[in-house]
Order: structure tokens, then sequence, then C-alpha cells
């Protein structure tokens, strides 16, 4: 058996598995995400509980950010300058682990990636992309099967973008104001419309939609021409709003002007923008990752 952990910014998944079917759990618990003594009391307690029928294998962590996911490095596995209340400097991976236990540890954004890549809308392809614009922004990325991340980075939540000539809000990133986070993020929208972006009024709706799919068409852009993927997956609760992948996809071409790789060029929007299609992307991430500790190559 495996285990899995997705601690997001509201809540935490747990999940055991084994080995060789990684996407299909066995066991999995959630909970809010708390404080961080309580949380890793938490996760530590299923751990236990996973562990109960016989020894864990390997475990994979996929988690809210910052994250230091850099091996070798020192903070290897910290949540690190987090604005999240308690959780600066939180040595979560070795908070967790069991000892001895072989595991893995990468941002939440990043294990989505994995997942969605191995198991869901990113199947097929080599180079895949995961955004959420939920609570906060962030970016997940795998280039030719390998996932991109360091200490602190990729942080594309904090994009800087163009503004769109009808948006007047200054923005709310505690850093940057208007970075892509500061203007599309849920808490943006919702202090500038007065709503989430499901119950826009009708005379609000068409521009409000417009403006937030600029910003995360300049997002898709901007990773497209970094890394190639051939496939973005945009999830958060913001992308639930109805029309706003539509606008998405229709404002990319408009930024890309026929220049770019192939998914741009050749490829439709409606193939390369899609929205996930696992319930829990980072959590199966997660579990793949372990899997792959156990039985190299297995899951890929
Ligand atoms: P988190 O980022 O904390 O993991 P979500 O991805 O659900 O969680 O994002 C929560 C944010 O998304 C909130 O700010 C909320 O206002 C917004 N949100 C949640 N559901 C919807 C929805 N259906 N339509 C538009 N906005 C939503
Ligand atoms: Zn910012």
């Amino acid at each position: 058996m495996i285990a899995g952990v997705e601690t997001g910014g509201t809540k935490v998944i747990c999940a055991a598995a084994t080995a060789d079917a990684p996407d299909a759990p066995v066991l999995t618990r959630r909970f809010p995400t708390t404080g961080p003594e309580e949380t890793i009391g938490r996760i530590r307690a299923f751990l236990d509980e996973a562990a109960a029928d016989g020894p864990l294998e390997a475990l994979g962590v996929a988690s809210f950010g910052p994250v230091d996911a850099a091996p070798g490095s020192p903070r290897f596995g910290w949540v690190t300058d987090t604005p999240k209340a308690g959780w600066s400097g939180t040595d979560l991976l070795g908070a967790v682990r069991p000892d001895g236990l072989p595991a893995a540890f990468v941002s939440d954004v990043t294990g989505a990636a994995i997942g969605e890549l191995r198991y869901g809308a990113g199947r097929g392809a080599s180079s895949v992309a995961y955004a959420t614009i939920g609570t906060g922004v962030g970016v997940g990325l795998i280039v030719d099967g390998r996932p991109l991340g360091g200490d602190g980075w990729p942080e594309l939540g904090h994009l800087l973008v163009r503004r769109h000539p009808e948006d007047r809000y200054p923005g709310r990133c505690p850093f940057h104001g208007d970075c892509l986070e500061g203007l599309t993020a849920g808490p943006a929208v919702l202090d500038r419309w007065g709503v989430d972006a499901s119950s826009f009024p009708d005379d609000v709706r068409g521009t409000a939609l417009d403006v937030l799919a600029s910003y995360i068409a300049q997002l898709a852009y901007t990773v497209m021409l970094t890394t190639g993927a051939e496939r973005m997956v945009l999830g958060g609760g913001v992308t639930q709003a109805p029309g706003l992948l539509e606008r998405v996809r229709a404002a990319l071409p408009g930024l890309a002007r026929g220049y770019g790789p192939a998914a741009l060029t050749t490829a439709a929007p409606a193939d390369v923008l899609v929205p996930p299609v696992l319930e829990a992307s980072g959590l199966i991430g997660a579990l793949a990752l372990a899997a792959d500790l156990v039985r190299p190559g297995v899951s890929s």
C-alpha cells in the first residue's frame, strides 16, 4: 500500500491505494486545513489508520504553497513564506513522514498536473500545465514528462499581466496588487463585483467574464510560450463560472496572433484549454508519485 496527501488552503484529502492502481484509492479521508499542529496530527492519524492492515511502502505529498520542492534543499518539504496563518516555515513533510518511509513532495498544483497527465485531462500529452483559479492562483508544470519545481517556483499565480482597459480594480495581492492572483482569484472577484463569478448580474456578466478571461488567457499564452504545453487544465472555483472557459479560449488567438508553439497555432483552443477530469487531481498525483517510488515507471 501507498499513501497520498493533498493539503489545500481550505481542506486536506488523504488516501491509500495499491501501488499498481494509484488512481483508485481504497481509503479516503477529508478534513479542513486548520493550524499546522492540528492538521499534521490528523494527517499522521490517517497514516496510522492506513498502515493498520499492513505497512505503507511510500508516501506522496502535494501541498499548498509556496513550498520548497527542490530535492536536496535544506528546506525540502517545507511550506515556506505563506500568508496562511501559522504555516510559514512549516516542515510539513518532515512532520508527517513516518521514519524511513520513501516520500515524494510537490506543490498542490504540480501534483494536480501529474494526476491529470497520468489519469485525466492530460492523458496522451507529455507537457501539461495545471492552473487553479480559486482562493489563490497557482500553476503546476510538466515538461516532457518532468515536473518543474524548486524552492519557491513555479509561482505563475503572480504573473504580471497587461491590464484590461475596462478594469479599474487595483488588485489585492499583498505583494503586487494587480498581479494575476490579485486580479482573478475568488477573493478579488468578490471584492470587485460583490458576488462570485457564477452570480454576476446580467448587466455586469459579459464585461466581468471578459476581464477575467483576458488575464487567464495571458497566463495560458505565457505558459505555452515557456513550456510548449500541449494541454492546459484550468481548475479551481472561479473557473466553474459558466462561460468563462469559453471566453478564455476565445481570447487566446487574439493574444497569440499566430505566433507560438504548435499547440497554439495548429490545435483548436477547445483541445488545448480544458477543465480537469479528476475530482481530486492533486491527491491522485501525490499517489502516483508514491507509486513511482515503489515500482518506478509503473504508472507513467
Ligand atoms: P481552494 O482554492 O481554496 O482550494 P476553490 O478552488 O473552490 O478552493 O476556490 C474557492 C474560491 O472560488 C472562492 O473564492 C469562491 O468564491 C470561488 N468559487 C467557488 N465556487 C465557485 C463557482 N461555482 N463559481 C465561481 N466562483 C466560485
Ligand atoms: Zn502577487
